[in-house]
């Protein structure tokens, strides 16, 4: 059961499709919030409660260690019909946040209520999914709730979600240009890479501002130990191609199982393409890009969909790739994905579920 506490409460409109909103700048009406409270059997019943703030002590543990985890996955209006609304794979995300909080010592959250709890709060604001190639960006988190503040995992947790209505994640369609950080890390084997934890997102605020004055969008991310093998690029998955042919960097433990990434891989097989996990070097990568032997490039996550990259910055070097322009490979498996997202084709995985 999910309470609906729904006061009379001052409520804003949701933009109108001409209004340019920055991605994650505005956030709907409600949210959905879930304690648990050791004393109290656990898990709460989840309200759907007016967006508020939350009031917390200086010593609360989510100021000083770090102990936060979170999601994001999209809602989706169907192009065919305006009224069909639905979740892109929110199964996978609740599985990987349970992953993401027993890496954290936090308290798993259990996996159908993620589900149920999204679907109840996306029907209480569906005037706010934008109709494709928008989409309405849904962030399920979790923080501790205990105070003091000695060094421990907190008993007490607080699932929460909000909701923010999505246009283009890019601003600009044809491409990013990413910066090799060939020092930096932002994960490694046995560290916290594949959970979705603030932590790795804090250590790539950096990196993130360096990539900038060098002139480029993103970070593309190497293995902590030897910096040598391609790992992802920004918050994405990153993928190569040589012309039929598409590798990706396997999972090797600092890798977040990107959503995105799982499903690009299904379709790709589905289309006929080969496609390889593999570890892959970033050497071998500049030397494929400079004989034309690797055609393509993108990122992908749920935010930006596929993004192609356009140029690499190594050093004080630009290494352009496909005249940085986005390539055939690239579109064809955005279009594939985008119109299973979109509604327009069949879903012959069941990665649609309606709301
Ligand atoms: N890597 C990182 C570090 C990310 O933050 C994301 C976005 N969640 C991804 C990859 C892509 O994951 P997904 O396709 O599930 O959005």
């Amino acid at each position: 059961m999910i309470k609906n506490l729904l006061p009379k409460h001052k409520r804003k409109n949701p933009p109108s499709l001409t209004e340019t909103i920055p991605f994650g700048a505005v956030t709907t009406n409600h949210m959905l919030i879930c304690d648990y409270l050791p004393r109290k059997n656990g898990w709460q019943t989840p309200e759907i409660i007016p967006y508020k703030s939350f009031s917390m002590s200086p010593s609360a543990v989510v100021f000083h260690y770090g102990q936060t985890i979170f999601e994001g996955l999209k809602a989706y209006r169907s192009q065919s019909n305006d009224k069909d609304l639905f979740l892109f794979r929110p199964d996978q995300n609740a599985k990987r946040m349970a992953q993401s909080a027993t890496r954290m010592g936090m308290i798993p959250f259990p996996e159908d209520l993620f589900v149920n709890c999204i679907k109840e709060l996306v029907k209480v604001e569906k005037d706010w999914i934008l109709p494709s190639p928008g989409a309405l960006y849904i962030r399920p988190s979790m923080i501790p709730l205990d105070k003091g503040v000695s060094y421990r995992a907190s008993e007490a947790y607080r699932f929460f979600i909000i909701l923010s209505p999505s246009k283009n994640y890019f601003a600009k369609e044809v491409g990013v240009s990413v910066y090799i950080e060939r020092t930096l890390a932002r994960a490694a084997v046995g560290g916290s890479g594949e959970a979705k934890c603030g932590g790795n997102y804090a250590s790539a605020l950096l990196p993130m501002k360096i990539a900038k004055e060098k002139g480029a969008e993103q970070v593309l991310w190497l293995d902590a130990l030897e910096h040598k093998y391609v790992e992802e690029a920004g918050a994405m998955n990153v993928m190569f191609i040589y012309n039929n042919k598409i590798v990706t960097p396997a999972l090797s433990g600092s890798i977040l199982h990107g959503i995105t990434r799982a499903s690009i891989i299904q379709i790709a097989k589905d289309l006929g393409y080969e496609v390889e996990e593999k570890r892959i070097e970033i050497d071998k990568i500049i030397a494929d890009i400079k004989t034309g032997k690797l055609t393509e490039m993108f990122a992908c996550g749920t935010a930006a969909v596929i993004s192609a990259i356009n140029c690499l910055y190594d050093k004080e070097e630009k290494i352009p790739i496909n005249n940085e322009k986005i390539g055939e490979v690239t579109l064809t498996l955005k279009n594939h994905l985008l119109n299973i997202q979109s509604g327009i084709a069949a879903d012959p995985y069941g990665w649609r579920l309606p709301i």
